[in-house]
Formats: structure tokens, C-alpha cells, sequence
């Protein structure tokens, strides 16, 4: 059976980007994703764009989750973005907390992803098949590992059906956590989330903020490659090949591509692996 695959966009900013944005999806399209889904900006920051980019998926006859983060929100907000998600035709969330752009102090009515997960499931029951985030380096503000796993756990009982992870380069890590899930009882799907690699500075810089970790052989390769796209580009090819092989022959549930609103390297990718 061929390994189901999804594809994740950020709304454009321009309608230039809009516009490449349709071309990246219809070549993206001919891999027969099973989703697309689009982020949220920092504190709701890009709600119309997100919408806006989620309904254009739709239209194009494609199964779209709309991220949705809770941090800085009201319950009467989200009751309503519900509403209008329900009302476009959206079957599918992908919760979470988010971040709030610097400057922002936190307020709003939720404090973590599982008060949105539970919040969601008591305002419109099954309407909405409910994605999370997993961590297999551990989320950066997290106490402990422990912690970081129980609080995992706590979304899973607050009614998630699914989890994506953010991006790794080791697979040791997200093996260990689905193992580590299971045993607390978190025994949902847990997607990887795959990161193509295209750039160096880009990604560096990216990885510290967020909690991915790229192992020092990868930096130091990527380092030295300096401006030489052809081969960096080259090399991400073969590591991110490689990676995508190693958890389809561990039976993963899906792949979760994080397109940046590409699609060569994701095309690329995806043509190379043996089992999808
Ligand atoms: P939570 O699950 O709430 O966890 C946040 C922190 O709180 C963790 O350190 C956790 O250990 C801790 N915690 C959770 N529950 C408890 C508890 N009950 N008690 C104590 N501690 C607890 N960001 C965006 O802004 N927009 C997006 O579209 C977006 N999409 C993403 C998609 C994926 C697949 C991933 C992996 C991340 C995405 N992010 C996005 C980033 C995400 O918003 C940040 O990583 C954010 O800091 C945490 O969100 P969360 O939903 O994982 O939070």
C-alpha cells in the first residue's frame, strides 16, 4: 500500500506569492497528498491569509487542515473561527499553543495545546479529526523530557487522533518518543515531520529557535559548502532520502512534508524513496 504523505504551506504574504504558491500546489498535487495543511502566524497574526489559503485548497477539490493556535485567544474567538472553519468545509485542525510575537504579554483564556484539544472536542464533538505537535528532541520551553511526555499524553486525553513532529534529523529520538508515548498510553499515530534541506544559514538559524536539533556531521557539512547551492541542495537530497527510508522500513504511519511552499525538493524526495 503506498504510504500516505501530507504537505504544509505558510500563507503568502504578497500576492505574487499567492500566485506561485497555486503553481507549488498543483505540481505537489500530482503526489496525491492525503492533506495540506497551512500555519498560523504567531498570536493569530496570519488568520486571513491561513483561511484564505485553506479555502483556496479546498476549492481545488483537496482535503486541508488549517493550523490553529490558542495562545493570546479568547474562547468566544475560537468559537467563532470554528464556526467559520465548519461553515468552509475544513474536516481537519492541527491545535496547538503557538507563540506569541515578542511584545506580546500572554493573556487569552488558553494556557496549552490540550486546553484547545479539550475545548474543541466539547464545542463541536467528532467534527474535526484533531492533529497536535510532538517533539522527539524535546519542545524547548519544556521542564524535562518527562515532562514534555506527559504534557504529550495530556493532549492525547484531551481527544488528539493524530500528532505531527517537528522536524529531526535523527531517528533514534522519534523512535524513542513513540515508544516512550505508548507506554504512558499516548498511542496515536505520531507522524515525522520532515524537513527537505535546501539552504544552510536558513535552516541553522531556524533549528535553535525551535527545538530541532541538526547533528554536528550535517552543520559541519553544511558549513562547508558555503554558497555552493548545487551541492548543498545535493547532499540535503541524499540525508533527507535517507532519513525518510530509514522510518519507512520502521512502519511509519505517514509523512509529513514541511514544503515551505516548494515543491522540488519535497518532489525530489518523495521520487527517490523505495516505499511511498
Ligand atoms: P503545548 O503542547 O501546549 O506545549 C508547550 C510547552 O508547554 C511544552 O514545553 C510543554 O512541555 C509544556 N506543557 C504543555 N502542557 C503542559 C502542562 N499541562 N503542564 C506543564 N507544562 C505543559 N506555531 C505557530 O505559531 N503556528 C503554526 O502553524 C505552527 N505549526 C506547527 C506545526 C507542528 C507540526 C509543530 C511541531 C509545531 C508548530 N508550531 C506552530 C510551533 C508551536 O506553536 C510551538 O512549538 C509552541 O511553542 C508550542 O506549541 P504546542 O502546541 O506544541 O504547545
Amino acid at each position: 500500500m503506498k504510504l500516505p504523505v501530507s504537505f504544509e504551506f505558510f500563507p503568502p504574504k504578497t500576492p505574487e506569492g499567492a500566485e506561485k504558491l497555486r503553481g507549488v500546489r498543483q505540481q505537489l498535487y500530482k503526489l496525491q497528498p492525503e492533506f495540506c495543511s497551512v500555519t498560523y502566524g504567531a498570536g493569530g497574526s496570519t488568520q486571513e491569509g491561513t483561511f484564505a489559503t485553506v479555502g483556496e485548497i479546498i476549492a481545488e477539490g483537496v482535503a486541508a487542515a488549517s493550523h490553529f493556535s490558542c495562545i493570546g485567544a479568547t474562547k468566544a474567538s475560537v468559537r467563532a473561527q470554528l464556526a467559520t472553519l465548519k461553515g468552509m468545509g475544513v474536516k481537519r485542525l492541527v491545535a496547538l499553543r503557538g507563540d506569541l510575537p515578542s511584545g506580546y504579554g500572554a493573556g487569552g483564556e488558553f494556557q496549552y495545546a490540550s486546553d484547545l484539544v479539550a475545548f474543541i472536542r466539547a464545542e463541536t464533538g467528532d467534527d474535526f479529526q484533531i492533529e497536535v505537535a510532538a517533539y522527539p528532541e524535546v519542545h524547548p520551553q519544556a521542564k524535562s523530557p518527562e515532562a514534555d511526555l506527559q504534557a504529550f499524553a495530556i493532549k492525547v486525553k484531551a481527544g488528539a487522533n493524530s500528532a505531527i513532529t517537528q522536524y529531526f534529523y535523527n531517528s533514534d529520538a522519534y523512535f524513542r518518543f513513540v515508544d516512550e508515548a505508548h507506554k504512558l498510553g499516548a498511542d496515536i499515530p505520531v507522524v515525522p515531520g520532515i524537513m527537505p534541506i535546501t539552504s544552510s544559514s536558513q535552516l541553522l538559524r531556524f533549528s535553535d529557535a525551535c527545538g530541532a536539533e541538526i547533528p554536528r556531521w550535517i552543520r559541519l557539512r553544511l558549513q562547508a559548502y558555503g554558497d555552493d547551492i548545487a551541492s548543498i541542495k545535493a547532499f540535503g537530497l541524499e540525508v533527507v532520502t535517507d532519513l525518510c527510508d530509514q522510518l519507512i522500513s520502521a512502519g511509519v504511519p505517514a509523512l509529513h512534508f514541511y514544503t515551505m511552499n516548494q515543491s522540488a525538493a519535497t518532489t525530489d524526495i518523495l521520487s527517490r524513496l523505495k516505499g511511498a
